[in-house]
């Protein structure tokens, strides 16, 4: 009988990814319902390091695969070890980081397990069968992003797994619980056919946008040539990342990653500053947890002043050359 609640530990040059203390959160969520132990997945051919990092998370368990080789990139090797790793474990729940590699593994991992996976989900919450028993609702914004949907797996069917939207929960924060069991898991490692030619580092990536301290938000107001210069020169000078809206987003201004909203990211900086931005609940969904807001926009009717710390009615060019002015 599957049990349990397994969250797969991400990881990237040596380092747990932040997100993986995200789903511990949401693990712990759903098990003051349904009473699972909570374990995490770690493959890697530097296990030791990672296990340290993770036992500060407050798990029960951690199965570990140690890798000969550091399988970065090798998604097709890596999806038939966790497949393996999941077929030993036999948990009710698997939560996966819904970045590019937790997509890429575990599309995989679901064709070989036959349970599906249900991809970039913003809320997971637990409903409970007239027998008892219990299943994931898992929901997640869909069609096109213009709709909320809840998907849940088909009964009987197990693991049920999902990958959960970076940002979305607060990291959890582990109080004293007692150490972890390590696992370490006797699993073959397939050869792969892909082979890591050269690393670069990311031009732009989310990473920037979520653990900024600063974010500077572009609306539709900013989308002249001359505005998003002016935008990103003013970033620079505060050190802030950039992100947007929605429309601008779509028009290409900032890459899908950067889009700050219910269909896009959801960030937690120190400060914000919606530069043009009209503030629709759809984007201010995104930016509530915020700790200052500053909003400019030249219409005082518009809805983001009314979450705004500060506002400034006025041009945002006008406003923001006179600021570079003074630099
Ligand atoms: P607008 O609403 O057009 O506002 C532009 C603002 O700029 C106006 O208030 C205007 O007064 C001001 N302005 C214009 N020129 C200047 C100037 N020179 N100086 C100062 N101010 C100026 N949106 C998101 O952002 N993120 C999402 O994740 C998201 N998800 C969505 C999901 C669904 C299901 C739906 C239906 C919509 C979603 N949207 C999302 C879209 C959202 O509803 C809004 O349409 C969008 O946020 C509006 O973007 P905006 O504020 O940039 O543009």
């Amino acid at each position: 009988m599957a049990k349990g609640i397994c969250v797969f530990a991400e990881h990237f040059q040596g380092n747990i990814e932040a997100v993986v203390a995200e789903l511990v959160s949401v693990a712990h969520l759903i098990r003051e319902t349904t009473k699972e132990q909570i374990s995490a997945m770690v493959v890697s051919d530097d296990c030791e390091k990672l296990i340290e990092e993770l036992k500060k998370l407050g798990l029960d368990e951690i199965y570990a695969v140690k890798t000969k080789r550091d399988p970065l990139f090798q998604d097709d090797a890596v999806s038939q070890v966790i497949a393996d790793m999941l077929r030993r474990i036999d948990p009710s729940v698997v939560l996966v980081p819904a970045t590019m590699t937790g997509r890429s593994i575990f599309s995989r991992v679901a064709v070989k397990l036959g349970c599906g996976l249900t991809a970039d989900c913003t809320e997971v919450l637990v409903g409970t069968e007239e027998d008892g028993s219990f299943y994931i609702k898992q929901n997640k914004p869909s069609f096109g992003e213009n709709v909320f949907v809840t998907i849940v797996t088909r009964p009987g069917v197990y693991p049920q797994m999902m990958t959960v939207r970076p940002g979305v929960y607060q990291p959890y924060e582990a109080t004293g619980e007692k150490e972890p069991r390590i696992s370490y898991l006797e699993v073959e490692v397939p050869e792969s056919g892909i082979r890591v030619v050269t690393k670069r580092p990311a031009v732009s990536c989310t990473d920037s946008i979520l653990g900024a301290e600063t974010v500077v938000i572009a609306g539709r107001g900013a989308e002249t040539a001359e505005s998003f210069e002016l935008l990103r020169r003013f970033a620079g000078h505060l050190d802030a990342a950039v992100g947007g809206t929605r429309p601008i987003a779509d028009e290409g201004w900032i890459p899908f990653e950067n889009q700050v909203g219910q269909t896009g990211c959801t960030i937690r900086p120190r400060i914000c500053i919606a530069l043009g931005v009209s503030g629709a609940i759809q984007h201010t969904e995104g930016i509530k947890d915020t700790k200052l807001m500053i909003a400019i926009n030249q219409d005082e009717e518009a809805p983001i002043f009314q979450i705004a710390d500060y506002g400034i009615v006025g041009d945002l060019n006008q406003i923001l050359a006179e600021y570079l002015k003074e630099k």
